[in-house]
């Protein structure tokens, strides 16, 4: 008799399991996700919106009712509750039931938990707010544009860098560098600190040759957008454009659903992304119930945590749908997920710096960031082959 595969969240890590899923079991098991978005992106696209490289939210969006791949059913709906140890989950549309679940619901996105951030700031990490900044930049001749990390954690953490660099390469091109000012506002206390500090001083250097002040351990406490002022503790700081990365939370339909630690993410078993009940003992909670990519806390040897970055959340998928389609097909389990991770950071100018590394490693993650290239730009850009490739136009 055919199962049903519950995958909650169509994003990146939600759309990578079941294609994956679905090249795995025969077509009578269902594989159903559960979206309440009608349209998929990539963060990633973003970054090309500000900049004007792409001119629109629709150049990068791919409807979800397209998805080219037979088999994949997309439930368009609210997702309000999840009983993991019943594997059902309340909708606007009524109960889904399933045999498997994987939780693929991603980190939402709180701006108002910052008070005037949503009045003052550009949200980088919203389609509609990149293209906010790309409308701003075209009518900006000087002042100060201030790139600013409003919380830990947050998606994707070379991106905050690339934003200040490619703003940075922009306004050089535009013939008006000599009268911006670029600073870089975050509370890490180094970029990207879980990838070591010799990844971190690379990328301070690449922000130093761009004359790009940066400004780590500043904790955002509120912003007064009539003055157009930055509060941090007691300091504050102008800017004249603001582009943000608002703070994250963990996704409100987990609530209740005894998934989430203290930080609101739901822990997961590094190797097989199962639902822990104890990172420490590493017990699984619910057998068969599997959470992906930024829903979740991988905890790393040296007690940080895997980033939150699309990379991460499509290697898991794969590692959890052969993991449900060993179990539906009745063969022995094959595969764990081995924290193997890249990036590509964006300089500007048509380059970018490949990062990659064992992020499992101990006793910390061994990372590498190599120089700027023209072919890791290139590299780079084919994240958005995706969308072709899971969407018909
Ligand atoms: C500017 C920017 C640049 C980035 N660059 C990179 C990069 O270069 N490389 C990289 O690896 N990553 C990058 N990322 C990060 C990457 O986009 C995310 O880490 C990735 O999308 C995580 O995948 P996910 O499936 O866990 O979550 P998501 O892709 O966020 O998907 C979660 C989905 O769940 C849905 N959902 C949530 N709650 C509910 C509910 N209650 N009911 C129904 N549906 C729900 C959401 O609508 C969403 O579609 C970038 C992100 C940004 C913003």
């Amino acid at each position: 008799m055919g199962t049903t595969t519950l995958i909650l969240g169509g994003g990146w890590g939600g759309l990578t399991a079941a294609h994956h899923l679905r090249g795995l079991v025969p077509s009578e098991h269902r594989i159903v996700v559960v979206e309440r978005s009608q349209k998929f992106s990539l963060g990633v696209s973003n970054l090309g919106l500000m900049v004007g490289k792409r001119e629109s939210v629709e150049q990068i969006q791919r409807d979800m009712a397209k998805i080219k791949r037979p088999g994949i059913e997309w439930i368009q709906s609210e997702i309000h509750s999840i009983d993991p140890q019943q594997c059902t989950v309340e909708t606007d549309d009524g109960k889904l039931t399933g045999d498997y679940m994987v939780l693929a619901l991603g980190a939402e996105l709180a701006p108002d938990s910052i008070p005037g951030f949503e009045q003052a700031a550009h949200n980088l990490y919203d389609a509609e707010g990149a293209v906010a900044i790309q409308h701003q930049l075209k009518g900006f001749e000087d002042g100060k544009i201030v790139v600013l990390v409003a919380g830990t954690p947050f998606r994707c953490p070379a991106a905050p860098y690339e934003a200040a660099l490619l703003v940075e390469a922009w306004a050089r091109e535009h013939g008006i560098r000599h009268q911006v000012e670029i600073d870089l506002y975050t509370p890490e206390s180094i970029p990207m600190a879980v990838a070591g500090p010799a990844v971190g001083e690379a990328l301070s250097a690449f922000l130093d040759k761009r004359a790009i002040g940066h400004h780590f351990g500043r904790q955002i406490t509120r912003i007064d957008p009539a003055t157009r002022t930055l509060w941090f503790g007691d300091t504050d700081v102008s800017f004249d454009l603001l582009i943000g990365i608002p703070p994250h939370r963990a996704p409100g339909a987990l609530e209740n659903a005894g998934l989430n630690d203290a930080g609101g993410y739901v822990p997961v078993h590094p190797q097989t992304l199962e639902i822990l009940s104890d990172p420490d003992t590493l017990e699984v909670k619910y057998p068969g119930v599997y959470a992906i990519g930024d829903v979740t806390t991988v905890r790393l040897q040296n007690s940080m945590f895997l980033p939150k970055a699309g990379v991460f959340a499509e290697g898991e998928a794969r590692v959890v749908a052969a993991a449900i389609a060993a179990t539906i097909n009745g063969e022995p389990r094959t595969g764990v997920y081995a924290g193997n991770g890249f990036c590509y950071v964006e300089v500007g100018d048509g380059s970018a710096a490949y990062g990659a590394g064992d992020f499992y490693a101990y006793p910390g993650p061994r990372v590498t960031l190599e120089e700027p290239s023209t072919q890791a730009q290139a590299a780079k850009e084919e994240y958005e082959d995706l969308l072709d490739l899971w969407f018909d136009a």
